[in-house]
């Protein structure tokens, strides 16, 4: 690899309809007019290739929204852009988020042909009424299908699961994650489901439509969850990820080793030069930027070294394999960036580990994190940046 590395985040807004659990940015619209938003999309992603000369690319992720809902073609256009604009890495990698119905999976082929090299398939259950509970839009019958046609179609698949959904108990839950263990891929995530504000899921529990899952039993289950996976040779490597050795997200690791990522289209975050990006939600307001600015951006502000920091730990202390706190501390110039008596205390209770000046948390910290936080970041500020 020549230049320092980069990572590009490419956001597509739409879906065909929204999930009551859905807080992410996502839009329906009847009509969509993909030339425009692939015009929109290449504007966008020159402007950060623009203030990042020099990079070596070493990943690329389509999220959403639905981005199995783009043309193909306009996939093709920002993977080539993006390869024109920065020397690639050999094992750059090419992640696409896809829902696993029939229409999206027959251009599973089209997407490998435009360069896609990895899919995560947001199958999230394998039982129809949990699906309907979901409001997804496939049944359990197409989440199978569009999993072996993405078998076929790409090197490295990997799908989602949500768990913890009310009325799971360990005997459920540890069929279908065996399940899952036997379909032959190499990096799954398993969601718990949580109820997030202004969700249709949210108003429905504030009027006793359901009652969410207690935090003991979705413990208990976060709990199996690490030791099957464990076992099956998929190990958490974060909170929610799991993979076999060597099969991690390159590009989601770039979000929580602290590395630098431009993100393009709607919504998208980005970090780089040490500030961060926003670009405009709402797919309308982000073209109207685009045609003022030449660019999608709502917000850029530098980030202090405090804040930096502070979002380097919450970042790295969701992987499994920690933090090393003075390099972060030197990286940014500061002193210090946990209280390490509180560090101490928590690996005495069982809830963090340490060696030297690398600190994680264990399997029962890692259901504890943002209380963790609390507890041990040495300054406050305001956190700047979240990226899910
Ligand atoms: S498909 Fe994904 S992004 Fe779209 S509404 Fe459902 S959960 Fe949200």
């Amino acid at each position: 690899m020549t230049g320092e590395s980069l990572a590009l985040y490419v956001h597509w807004p739409f879906c065909v309809s929204k999930c009551p659990y859905c807080d992410f940015n996502s839009h329906v619209r009847a009509t969509i007019d993909q030339e425009a938003w692939r015009d929109a999309l290449l504007a966008d992603l020159a402007h950060e290739a623009r203030l990042l000369p020099g990079r070596t690319l070493i990943s690329i992720f389509f999220g959403g929204g639905t981005p199995s809902l783009m043309d193909p073609a306009t996939v093709e256009a920002v993977i080539d852009a993006a390869h024109r604009h920065w020397a690639a890495d050999d094992k750059i990698e090419i992640t696409l988020e896809a829902n696993p119905n029939s229409v999206e999976a027959a251009r599973f082929a089209d997407l490998a042909a435009a360069g896609v090299n990895r899919v995560s398939l947001g199958l999230q259950s394998f039982d129809d009424r949990s699906l309907a509970f979901l409001g997804r839009a496939h049944s359990a019958r197409e989440g199978f299908a569009a999993l072996a046609t993405a078998q076929k179609n790409f090197r490295r698949v990997s799908f989602d699961l949500i768990y913890a959904l009310p009325g799971d108990d360990e005997d459920n839950w540890s069929m279908t994650l065996a399940q899952a263990l036997s379909l032959g891929v190499d990096h799954l995530s398993l969601y718990q489901l949580t109820i997030e504000p202004g969700t249709r899921f949210a108003s429905m529990v504030a009027r006793h439509a359901f009652e969410p899952l207690d935090t003991d039993a979705a413990a208990a289950l976060f709990e199996l969850t690490d030791a099957m996976t464990s076992d099956a040779g998929m190990p958490a490597y974060e909170i929610s990820n799991h993979a076999r050795r060597g099969q991690e997200s390159r590009h989601n690791l770039t979000y929580w080793r602290y590395g630098d990522y431009a993100g393009i289209g709607p919504g998208a975050h980005g970090r780089r030069l040490g500030g961060r990006t926003v670009r405009h939600k709402k797919p309308e307001n982000f073209m109207s930027a685009l045609s003022r600015n030449g660019h999608g951006i709502a917000e850029e502000a530098p980030l202090s070294a405090i804040e930096a920091a502070d979002e380097a730990l919450v970042m790295g202390l969701r992987l499994r394999e920690g933090v090393d706190v003075h390099a972060i501390a030197e990286r940014f110039g500061l002193p210090s960036i946990v209280d390490w008596d509180r560090v101490e205390r928590l690996v005495g209770s069982g809830h963090m580990s340490r060696k030297g000046a690398r600190i994680a948390l264990t399997a029962r910290g890692r259901l504890l994190l943002d209380h963790i936080l609390g507890e041990i970041v040495a300054v406050e500020e305001p956190r700047a940046l979240a990226v899910g």
